[in-house]
């Protein structure tokens, strides 16, 4: 039995459902119902400063309720199924809701599971991720104490949220260290399962140069597939040519988590049925490939952009003028071009912007800066613009 229905049903109230609910209700679509869970919504960008101490992590938490739209209907519930063929939305707790157009938003899987060991050995013994809210700070802590030993940072094969996330804690570290007089007793190691930093060559120079200057071995092709918490001790498998297996001791471990679909949408009829098992999606209308009122945006889309806030401030617009268009019966107008950005940070006082769309071309909002270098007015962008403008403009609707 239907609990209630809604004209549009957003599922997830992160950083996608709620931009998208509040350009909705801007254009003045009254009935937008939220299915969120949370209490709570994250700015996770942020969460790499608080890890590279630069932060704290009470600054990225606000309540959901500060943030949901006025006029939305929010929806205190976890989706777990949805049946595309008949419009409707069954929550954890059995309540049905039917859409006349679902947007489907709730984000990625952390699968930490997939790494022996690595669950368990979370947050003591020197092993952290910035990828957790609670274990953010944990990361400064360790990184704080170490005075000599190895430090190893680590990122997943597979698609990620903000794939620039694991080295850029890299970066902050050494720059700590370096700061502290210690980095040169420290071995610092990352692994990355790419063959290069970065997807685009100049960047890639630009992070080499970079890397190299602080003394990181930078290991490519390959990712950290186990831990040996006791013997403090990480397993490395090459993951393509030019990689190899090896053992790396450490004092510190940053760990990135390899990432899906969450398990309900990956086993249910919106998914692309392979292993990330995303909502599969047009990659420019970001409607669904078989359900037209079905459309998704952000992590959880199959779109295959790169899976960061950035790109979310540029789906937003493309999905509410579709559903819009869908609503009315009219050809789906709005086209999203793979945009993304990923801000790296480079030191205690510098960031790379990069910015680019599916093709890989450079997309720079600021030409006049160098795109492929660091630079020090967008490290202020990073620790106040970019948070202030999330907060005041991109979840009210207004950029
Ligand atoms: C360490 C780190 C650094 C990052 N750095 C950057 C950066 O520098 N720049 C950048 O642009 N991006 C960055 N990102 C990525 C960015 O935060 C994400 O891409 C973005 O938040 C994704 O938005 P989303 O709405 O898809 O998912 P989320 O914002 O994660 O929101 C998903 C929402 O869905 C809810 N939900 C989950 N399950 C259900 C369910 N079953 N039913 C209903 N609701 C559900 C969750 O509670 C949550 O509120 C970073 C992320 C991390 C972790």
């Amino acid at each position: 039995m239907v609990t209630a229905k809604h004209r549009i049903v957003i599922v997830g109230g992160g950083t996608a459902g709620i931009s998208v609910a509040a350009r909705l209700l801007r254009r003045g679509h009254s009935d937008v119902a939220v299915i969120e869970p949370s209490d709570t919504h994250y700015y996770q960008p942020l969460w790499t400063l608080v890890g590279g101490g630069h932060a704290k992590a009470s600054t990225t938490a606000r309540p959901e309720a500060s943030v949901m739209p006025r006029g939305a209907t929010w929806i205190r519930n976890a989706a777990a199924a949805v049946d595309p063929d008949n419009n409707t939305v069954t929550c954890v707790d059995g309540a049905v809701y039917e859409y006349d157009v679902l947007v489907v938003s709730p984000g990625i899987q952390l699968d930490w599971d997939r790494v022996e060991g690595l669950a368990d050995a979370l947050g003591s013994g020197g092993v952290s991720s910035n990828y957790r809210f609670d274990l953010a700070p944990r990361t400064w802590d360790f990184i704080k104490n170490l005075r000599s030993g190895t430090a190893v940072f680590t990122m997943p094969s597979g698609p990620i949220k903000c794939a620039g996330a694991p080295q850029k804690i890299a970066y902050l570290a050494s720059d700590y260290w370096r700061s502290q007089g210690v980095l040169s007793d420290i071995d610092v190691h990352l692994v990355v399962p790419t063959p290069r930093l970065f997807g685009i060559p100049a960047i890639a120079d630009s992070l080499d140069a970079i890397a190299a200057d602080y003394g990181i071995t930078v290991h490519t092709n390959a990712e950290v597939t186990s831990v040996d918490a006791d013997a403090h001790k990480v397993g490395v498998t090459a993951t393509g040519g030019g990689g190899s297996d090896t053992m790396l001791s450490y004092d510190v471990l940053h760990a990135v988590p390899h990432q899906s679909a969450p398990d309900w949408i990956k086993s249910g009829p919106l998914s692309t049925g392979d292993t990330g098992g995303y909502v599969e999606i047009d990659k420019h209308t970001m409607q669904h490939v078989r359900y037209p009122n079905v459309f998704s945006l952000g992590d959880a889309g199959s779109s295959p952009n790169s899976k960061t806030g950035a790109a979310i401030r540029k789906q937003a617009p493309v999905v509410v003028a579709n559903v819009e268009a869908f609503l009315a019966g009219r050809p789906l107008p709005a086209s999203y071009n793979g945009y993304a950005s990923c801000p790296i940070v480079t030191s205690s006082h510098a960031m790379l912007l990069a910015e680019f769309d599916y093709d890989l071309n450079i997309t720079p909002s600021f030409p006049l800066l160098d795109p492929t270098k660091p630079h020090r007015s967008y490290w202020y962008l990073k620790k106040y613009g970019l948070p202030f403008m999330y907060w005041n403009l991109m979840l009210k609707g207004l950029a």
